[in-house]
């Protein structure tokens, strides 16, 4: 998808994969530095990890604890996180909603769900709730947010059978985990209790259409997969290095492509 836009706008520059082992991650961070190169994503397992392998972090990368974006600024290396913005970007391009002032109900409390709450609580989101199978880690997660972000009431609840009593008036609910990729695992929270205007997102994107979507379809919810946010992290990074914003669509139409295949 960056080749594509990058091809796109005409812009001389070229995008590749490299797999990079955990003890080699700092020698790769280094060379990617010597080489001059205008910047890099991450992704897993390194997010976190490469955070001291870096000159200065943007507040995205600080309040979310990882970065999925390098810039090559002159020599220094800045980190970003696009991953939360994207999500929420993807919400708003497939739900035409806006998650200012919204309550969320977040399944979920690793790597992905920190970066969505951060950008929530950034985008003014007004209450965010999040379940987790290890409650201790969903309570770490709040504690951490809530003191960065006083405005936004964080909170926690004891489990899955807990949260489904709380989501009367929930706007979106939001699935973090990768529970879903398992195209017959079930979902962990049934949805009964969303009001009819609710949405959800779900960010597996594979199969398209998980149990969770087969289930929000069924209670005639909208819900939206997590190829538009793969789609939009990809379009903030692209604006980041290049400084020049990529066609509307253009990214996302290169995945569905691909999916196709
Ligand atoms: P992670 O840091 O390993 O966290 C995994 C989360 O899933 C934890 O909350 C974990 O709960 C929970 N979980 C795993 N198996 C579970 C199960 N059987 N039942 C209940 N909860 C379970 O991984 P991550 O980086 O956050 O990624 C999570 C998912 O988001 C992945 O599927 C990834 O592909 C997706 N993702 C999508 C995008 C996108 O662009 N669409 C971007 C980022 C991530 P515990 O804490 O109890 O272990």
């Amino acid at each position: 998808m960056h080749n594509g836009a990058l091809r796109a706008c005409g812009l001389n520059y070229v995008y590749v994969p490299f797999k990079v082992s955990p003890e080699g991650l700092s020698a790769a961070v280094s060379g990617l530095k010597a080489l001059g190169v205008a910047g890099f994503s991450v992704t897993i397992p390194h997010k976190t990890a490469v955070m001291p392998c870096l000159d200065e972090l943007d507040i995205s990368a600080e309040a979310a604890g990882a970065v999925n974006t390098v810039k090559n600024d002159g020599g220094r290396l800045i980190g970003y996180n696009t991953d939360g913005d994207g999500m929420i970007r993807s919400i708003a391009d497939e739900f035409g909603f806006s998650v200012r002032g919204a309550s969320i109900a977040i399944i979920g409390a690793g790597g992905a769900a920190r970066g969505a709450v951060a950008a929530l609580c950034r985008a003014g989101a007004a209450r965010i709730i999040i379940a987790n199978r290890t409650r201790e880690r969903a309570a770490e997660l709040v504690s951490a947010m809530s003191l960065r972000f006083p405005d936004t009431g964080l909170t926690t609840v004891a489990g899955f059978k807990e949260l489904e009593e709380c989501l009367d008036d929930i706007d979106v609910l939001v699935n973090t985990t990768s529970v879903g990729m398992d195209r017959d695992a079930l979902p962990v929270v049934q949805l009964t209790r969303l009001p009819p205007t609710s949405m959800v997102y779900d960010m597996v994107y594979a199969p398209p259409v998980t149990p969770l979507l087969q289930e929000a379809a069924k209670l005639g919810l909208a819900g939206a997969n997590g190829l538009g946010m793969l789609a939009a992290q990809g379009e903030l990074a692209f604006i980041i290095w290049t400084g020049v914003t990529p066609p509307s669509g253009l990214m996302k139409s290169v995945i569905d492509r691909i999916c196709e295949c």
